[in-house]
C-alpha cells in the first residue's frame, strides 16, 4: 500500500491540490460561530480553548497528507466539533460529495436537528451555500442537502442501503462503536462506508467513537492495529517535562472527597488541575506506533478535559462510585478512561492466563495422566495441510490435551492421512503403567477435499473413526442426528454406507469457553501440557462471543477478530462432538464407570497380550463401532 505521504506527491503531480492551503482549525477560527443551541459556551469558535484537536484537524486538511484520521476520545472531549468543523469547511472550501454516518437513523435525525442545522444557520459563510429547502424536493430534506459544487448525505449505519448511496470524497463515521455489526445483510457498515470513498485518491475519511467492549470495538480495532497511535503529553508546570498522564499511575488524592492532583512523572510534584489551561496549551500529541502509514490515530481521556469542564474530581468521583460495579465501571472506563472495557467472560480467557496455567501442570505433550480413560482425536482438513489432536477424558469430562500436530501436505495425498493413522493407532503411555489409544475420531469433511475425507471416514468405519461438519444452523444441538450421505445413482442410501454427523460448534464454544475459566482440577476442568505452545493457545482463545445484526436483530456470534488460525479451537469443538456420540452409546449413569474400568483392566500387567473379551459395555469392538 502506497504510504500516504507518496499519495499526497502523487496528487501533487497530478494537480489535484485544491488550491486553498486553509487548514480546519484555521477556517474553524475564522469562520466558525456556537450557537446558543448547541454550545456551553456560544460564540466564536477558538480552537485554543482545545489545543488537543488541532492537530486531528490539521490531519483532515487537503495539505497534509493523512488519509484517515482515528479519534478514541472520552465523552464530552469535543470529537464532534472536530466532525463539525470539517464538514463546515469542506462545504466552504473544498466542495465534494461527502458521508457522514451516525450509528442508527435515529441518532443521524437528532445530530441534524440539534448540530447540523445550526452550524449551517449560525455560520455566515455556510448559509449561503446550502440549496434553500424547497417543499417536495430532496434538495435539503432531512438526510441529503445539497452545496455548491457538493453533495452531503447524512445516514445511519443501520441502513444498509443509504450506506450504499454514492460515492464520497469525504467520509465522516461518528460514534462507531456503536454501529450494527451487519447492516440490512450487506455487510460491515464501516466498511460499506469507506468502501464509497476508494474512487477519489484524495479522500479523507475520519473515525470517532469513544471504546467499547474489546474484541467488538471498532474504535479500539482502528487505534491498535491500523493507526500510529498517538498520546498527548501535557506540559508539566512543575518541571517543564512533557508527559503522558495515566490514571492509576499519575492521579492521585489523598482522600476519597479531597482535591485530586497530578503526580508529575519526571519529578514526582503534585500538580493541581488550575494548571491544566497551560499544561494543554503546551501539550504535544506523541505517536507510540508505526501503524499502516495513512492512518493518525489520537486517544484522549477525560481528564485531560479543558479547564471548566469536567473536573478531576468529578472523574474521581465517578470512579469510586464505579469501582466495584461491573456495569458501572465498564461505563467509566469507556467514558473516562476512553479504553476499551475487557469483559470478564472474555478477559478470563486469554492466551498469556492459559499459558501461566499450564505451565504447572506435571504433564507433558504426549503421556495420559492418570485420570485418563478416554482418547478422542480430530481432524482438520485445511488445502494444504491436515491438523489434529488428541484429547484425553475423565470422569466429569475433565480433559487433557494429550498430542497436537500439523501434518503438512494436500489431503489429496495418500501419506498425509496414513500419518494421520499412525497417530491415531500411537499408544500412548499412561502415567503410572499401561498405554491407551485413540478410541474414536472424528475428521472435519468440510472444504475442499470432502470426497477424499469421506474416503478416509468410509475406510476406516469400522475403527472408529467418523465424518463430521461444522453445522451452518445458529444454536444447532452440538450434535446432529446424523445423515447418510452414500446415495447411489437411483438416490437410493448404500448399506454400510457413510454417516455425516452435524457439528454445533456455536454451542460447542460456549461449553469450552466457559470450561476453560475453571481454575481447579475437577469435572469440566481442561487442562494443557506444561510444553503448549503460545500459537496453539492463541489458536484456542482467538474467538469471541459478539453481538451481530441478522436480518434486523441482535444476536450473539463467534467472531475471530484477531485473525489467528482457530484450528485449535476447532478441533476440540469436533472433539467434544465425538464424546457425544460416544455418551449416545452408553448408559449415562455408568458411562465413566464403564470407561474407568476398562482402562483399568488395560492398565493390569500383560493386559496387551490377552485376547480381547468382547462385552456390550465395553467401550471397544466393532459391534459398537457399527452402530455408527
Ligand atoms: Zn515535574
Amino acid at each position: 500500500m502506497a504510504d500516504a505521504f507518496e499519495l499526497h506527491d502523487l496528487a501533487f503531480d497530478e494537480g489535484l491540490m485544491p488550491a486553498d492551503p486553509m487548514t480546519v482549525d484555521q477556517w474553524a477560527d475564522r469562520h466558525r460561530i456556537l450557537s446558543t443551541k448547541g454550545s456551553a459556551e456560544p460564540g466564536p469558535w477558538r480552537t485554543d480553548r482545545t489545543p488537543y484537536l488541532r492537530e486531528p484537524m490539521q490531519c483532515l486538511s487537503p495539505s497534509s497528507p493523512w488519509r484517515r484520521v482515528v479519534l478514541m476520545f472520552g465523552s464530552q472531549m469535543g470529537k464532534t466539533e472536530v466532525v463539525l468543523n470539517w464538514l463546515g469547511a469542506i462545504i466552504h472550501l473544498w466542495p465534494a460529495p461527502t458521508l457522514l454516518v451516525q450509528p442508527t437513523l435515529d441518532m443521524a435525525k437528532r445530530l441534524n436537528r440539534q448540530r447540523l442545522e445550526p452550524l449551517l444557520r449560525e455560520t455566515p459563510v455556510l448559509s449561503d451555500l446550502i440549496a434553500p429547502a424547497r417543499a417536495r424536493d430532496s434538495g435539503n430534506t432531512m438526510f441529503l442537502k445539497e452545496f455548491r459544487g457538493g453533495l452531503f448525505v447524512l445516514t445511519g449505519a443501520n441502513s444498509g442501503s443509504g450506506l450504499q448511496s454514492m460515492p464520497a470524497a469525504y467520509l465522516l463515521a461518528d460514534e462507531v462503536s456503536s454501529y450494527p455489526f451487519e447492516a440490512d445483510d450487506k455487510g460491515d457498515p464501516l466498511e460499506n462506508a469507506e468502501a464509497r470513498t476508494s474512487t477519489f485518491p484524495m479522500g479523507k475519511v475520519l473515525i470517532t467513537s469513544t471504546p467499547g467492549t474489546r474484541g467488538m470495538c471498532r474504535i479500539t480495532s482502528e487505534y491498535e492495529t491500523r493507526s500510529d497511535r498517538r498520546q498527548l503529553a501535557v506540559l508539566m508546570p512543575c518541571c517543564g517535562s512533557l508527559e503522558v498522564l495515566r490514571w492509576r499511575e499519575h492521579m492521585k488524592w489523598d482522600k476519597p472527597e479531597g482535591e485530586v492532583f497530578a503526580q508529575c512523572p519526571a519529578c514526582g510534584e503534585r500538580v493541581s488541575q488550575h494548571h491544566k489551561t497551560t499544561m494543554l496549551a503546551g501539550a504535544v500529541w506523541q505517536a507510540t506506533a508505526k501503524g499502516d502509514g495513512i492512518t493518525a490515530g489520537f486517544h484522549l481521556p477525560g481528564w485531560y478535559a479543558p479547564a471548566g469542564w469536567t473536573s478531576w474530581e468529578q472523574i474521581r468521583d465517578e470512579f469510586l462510585r464505579a469501582k466495584h460495579d461491573p456495569l458501572l465501571l465498564k461505563g467509566w472506563v469507556n467514558k473516562r478512561a476512553a479504553e476499551a472495557w475487557e469483559d470478564e467472560a472474555v478477559a478470563v480467557i486469554n492466551a498469556e492466563g492459559l499459558m501461566a496455567r499450564a505451565q504447572s501442570e506435571t504433564f507433558s505433550s504426549g503421556t495420559c495422566p492418570e485420570g485418563v480413560v478416554l482418547l478422542l482425536m480430530a481432524v482438520d482438513t485445511q488445502d494444504t495441510w491436515l491438523e489434529t489432536t488428541v484429547w484425553g477424558f475423565g470422569r466429569g469430562e475433565e480433559m487433557w490435551r494429550i498430542w497436537h500436530q500439523k501434518v503438512e501436505g494436500s489431503p489429496a495425498e495418500a501419506d498425509v492421512w496414513e500419518q494421520i493413522d499412525s497417530i491415531r493407532r500411537t499408544e500412548w503411555p499412561i502415567e503410572g503403567g499401561g498405554t491407551l489409544t485413540v478410541r474414536h475420531c472424528g475428521v472435519d469433511t468440510g472444504g475442499h477435499f470432502t470426497q477424499e475425507a469421506y474416503e478416509y471416514c468410509r475406510q476406516r468405519a469400522r475403527e472408529g473413526v467418523v465424518a463430521l461438519k461444522g453445522s451452518s444452523t445458529k444454536a444447532a444441538p452440538a450434535l446432529g442426528k446424523g445423515s447418510r450421505v452414500d446415495v447411489n445413482a437411483r438416490g437410493q442410501t448404500i448399506k454400510r454406507g457413510l454417516t455425516l454427523y452435524q457439528v454445533g460448534g456455536d454451542t460447542l464454544k460456549r461449553t469450552i469457553y466457559a470450561r476453560l475459566k475453571k481454575d481447579a482440577p475437577g469435572p469440566g476442568a481442561i487442562h494443557l501440557p506444561n510444553d503448549v505452545t503460545e500459537d496453539y493457545l492463541q489458536g484456542l482463545t482467538c474467538e469471541r462471543l459478539v453481538p451481530k445484526m441478522v436480518k434486523g436483530f441482535q444476536v450473539l456470534g463467534w467472531e475471530n477478530p484477531s485473525g489467528a488460525r482457530n484450528e485449535p479451537l476447532d478441533l476440540t469443538v469436533y472433539s467434544l462432538a465425538i464424546l457425544e456420540l460416544v455418551k449416545r452409546r452408553y448408559s449415562r449413569a455408568s458411562f465413566w464407570d464403564q470407561l474407568e474400568a476398562a482402562a483399568e483392566e488395560r492398565r493390569k500387567p500383560g493386559a496387551a497380550d490377552k485376547p480381547k473379551r468382547r462385552r456390550r459395555s465395553e467401550p471397544s469392538g466393532p459391534g459398537f463401532v457399527t452402530g455408527w
